[in-house]
């Protein structure tokens, strides 16, 4: 058999503020990020019945999807940690994910990458579209299984 790669692609919103940013990335500000899912392996055999040829169901996959990345992050502010807005959206309930580094493209698509990963997923690539113009692409075999090292500075495309 051979292997085969298949791809989905999702979107999410969701804000950041690149702190410390020279140009107007440093405000508050939102994309519409859309995020393709590459998998690889060879298509599932007859003792498979429901699943034959499938390299994964792409049911099963939007399902992990949904779980590890959707919910957590779509409609969020994508903080560092160190954002003074932070504690006031955290205050009045508004939803946050606190990642802990900045929320670059190329650093989103470390993340998702190494999240799909740990969920078990035979991924193969992750490629983050931050704008319509401008993506970020994370090989699998690149992400250590500790986890990705992130840049702490960083730039968002602007267009
Ligand atoms: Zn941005």
């Amino acid at each position: 058999m051979s292997s085969v790669r298949v791809c989905k692609t999702f979107t999410f919103d969701a804000a950041h503020q690149l702190l410390g940013h020279s140009g107007k990335c440093a405000n508050l500000h939102g994309h519409t990020y859309t995020l393709e899912v590459v998998l690889e392996g060879e298509p599932m055999g007859a003792d498979h019945p429901s699943e034959e040829g499938f390299v994964l169901d792409f049911g099963d996959l939007k399902r992990t999807v949904q779980e590890v990345i959707a919910n957590p992050l779509d409609h969020a502010f994508l903080a560092m940690g160190n954002e003074p807005v932070l504690a006031t959206l955290q205050a009045t309930g508004s939803k946050v994910a606190v990642l802990g580094f900045r929320a670059t493209a190329e650093n989103l698509a470390l993340y998702t990458c190494h999240l799909l990963q740990q969920a078990g997923l035979p991924v193969y690539s992750v490629k983050l579209w931050e704008t319509r113009t401008a993506w970020a692409e994370v090989y699998a075999k690149d992400v250590p299984t500790t986890g990705p090292t992130y840049c702490m500075l960083g730039d968002c495309d602007d267009e």
